[in-house]
């Protein structure tokens, strides 16, 4: 488990690697955002990341993130909150009172939910369509590994794109696991088209966002236009529960 000097020595590090992929690709230092993924990880980790610096934190279960804000005082105001896990829908009130932003936006039913909710609330919440570009069972997101199946997309699409008080600034994916960073590069630059595909038909919205990237990824991800990084692990050390549990 990472002590906080090295919790703060992992996010300089990480943060310097970022600062010479976007260097390396010329593009705008503002445009990477740095997400660091604290599910898992104790009140006092997530505090001394918040103390190195950190300005986004990514969180997958609501109660889980409430439990720690409390316990942040009022350092929990100094980040922004960053809901990035599959939300089921009896629990988009938590989302819609706790967090900033929503990358994990997947079915009709819960931009549905989010949207009446919001009724007559006068806020918008900001949302990332997920997709699934692997095409892997265990992923969440809407099934879009095969290009030529894309306009099949369109329907939920617009569908959402209706819905007044979501605001969909671009898309998000978790890409499959590999160790082959030419893969990784594959799926990304497949998101980076599909974002393409949308924005190309919809001018009157910006889907300027790409969350992509994660602890082992992130460097492709850059490559190919990831504005927003989910990194976990790189940074926090292992989590107090296995991936993928609860
Ligand atoms: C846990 C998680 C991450 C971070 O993964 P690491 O391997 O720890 O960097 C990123 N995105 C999502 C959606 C996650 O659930």
């Amino acid at each position: 488990m990472a002590e906080s000097s090295d919790i703060a020595q992992n996010f300089n590090k990480i943060s310097s690697e970022i600062d010479a992929a976007v260097r390396l690709c010329k593009r705008n230092p503002d445009s990477v955002r740095l997400i660091v993924v604290t599910k898992g990880q104790s009140v006092e980790r997530v505090a001394s990341v918040i103390n190195a610096g950190a300005k986004f934190l990514g969180e997958n279960y609501p109660e889980e993130t409430v439990e720690k804000m409390a316990g942040l005082g009022s350092r929990k105001t100094m980040v922004e909150w960053h809901m990035i896990g599959h939300l089921q829908s009896r629990k988009a009130a938590l989302v819609l009172e706790h967090f900033d932003f929503f990358h994990a936006l997947d079915s009709r039913k819960l931009a549905e939910k989010l949207n009446r909710s919001l009724e007559g609330k006068g806020t918008l919440l900001k949302v990332l369509l997920q997709y699934n570009v692997g095409g892997e069972d265990s992923k969440f997101g809407w099934l879009a590994d095969q290009t030529l199946k894309w306009p099949t997309l369109i329907k939920d699409f617009e569908y959402i794109l209706q819905l007044k008080n979501l605001k969909i600034c671009g898309i998000m994916v978790m890409s499959p696991f590999t160790n082959n960073k030419s893969q990784s590069r594959f799926y990304f630059e497949k998101t980076r088209m599909l974002r393409d595909f949308f924005q190309g038909r919809y001018s009157e919205i910006q889907m300027d966002q790409l969350s992509m990237g994660t602890s082992h990824d992130f460097i492709e991800a850059i490559a190919e236009g990831a504005t927003f990084l989910r990194i976990g692990t790189a940074i926090m050390g292992d989590r107090d529960y296995p991936k993928g549990l609860r």
